[in-house]
């Protein structure tokens, strides 16, 4: 047999560990596995396992890839930035978006979409305030927020972040703890518990702190895909 090519396994029994260390149950928090820039066939061998919960950060490369990876019953999140004449691709290839920033995109989503289905998103923030980065910043939130609720066929399930970037894992800590407080203010101000229940934050090298901090996707690619 040749050697796994990829980490599931032990990706997996690393956030088993965080959710105990943070007392939290093990299916209150989901990978989502990074698949771009892998090819079907890494795809594949991950979803074998059981694998179920795929993104991709481009909806061009989604479009070409997702149809040959063949599998049945897979489920696809777009993470990665989304221009408004994308959309309608989008949402042929991806269950949920995580990446909705600004009223005109959550517009073109909702018009795009089934009303009678609302499409889930999160509602990406710049939790680090970065000028270059996408996501609403924190102090925009609630008003995002609550015109998304007023829009037919789109469905807010959530908050998602990308911190500034560090080679420690600890530096994520506190943008991390930042998202989950900004998820309880925007309860106290009144959003719904429905639309906040998914905080999408940690990636390969901060996932424990992430689980740590609550979160319940964690958007993993290289340690998931890096040869065993
Ligand atoms: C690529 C990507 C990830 C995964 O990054 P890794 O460091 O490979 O785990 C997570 N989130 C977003 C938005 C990405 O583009």
């Amino acid at each position: 047999m040749n050697a796994p090519t990829h980490n599931l396994t032990h990706i997996q029994a690393r956030m088993i560990a965080a959710c105990g260390r943070a007392g939290r149950a093990p299916d209150s928090v989901r990978l989502v596995a990074v698949s771009k820039t892998r090819t079907p066939e890494e795809i594949r061998s991950v979803a074998t396992l059981g694998q179920v919960l795929f993104a991709e950060n481009r909806v061009q490369e989604a479009r070409d890839k997702i149809p040959l990876v063949a599998a049945a019953g897979l489920e696809w999140h777009l993470i990665g930035p989304l221009q408004r004449n994308k959309v309608k691709t989008a949402l042929q290839f991806f269950q949920m978006i995580h990446s909705v920033d600004s009223i005109e995109l959550a517009r073109e989503i909702a018009h795009r979409s089934n009303p009678t289905a609302p499409f889930p998103v999160l509602m990406q923030v710049n939790i680090g305030c970065e000028p270059q980065k996408s996501g609403v910043l924190p102090n925009e939130a609630q008003a995002l927020a609550q015109a998304i609720l007023t829009l037919p066929g789109i469905a807010l399930r959530g908050l998602m972040t990308i911190p500034p970037w560090s080679a420690e894992a600890e530096a994520a800590r506190p943008w991390f703890q930042a998202l989950a407080q900004l998820r309880d203010q925007l309860m106290a101000a009144g959003i719904p518990a429905h639309a906040l229940q998914e905080l999408s934050m940690g990636m390969s090298n901060d996932f424990e702190v992430a689980i740590e901090e609550g979160a319940t996707l964690v958007r993993i690619g290289s340690a998931v895909f890096a040869p065993a």
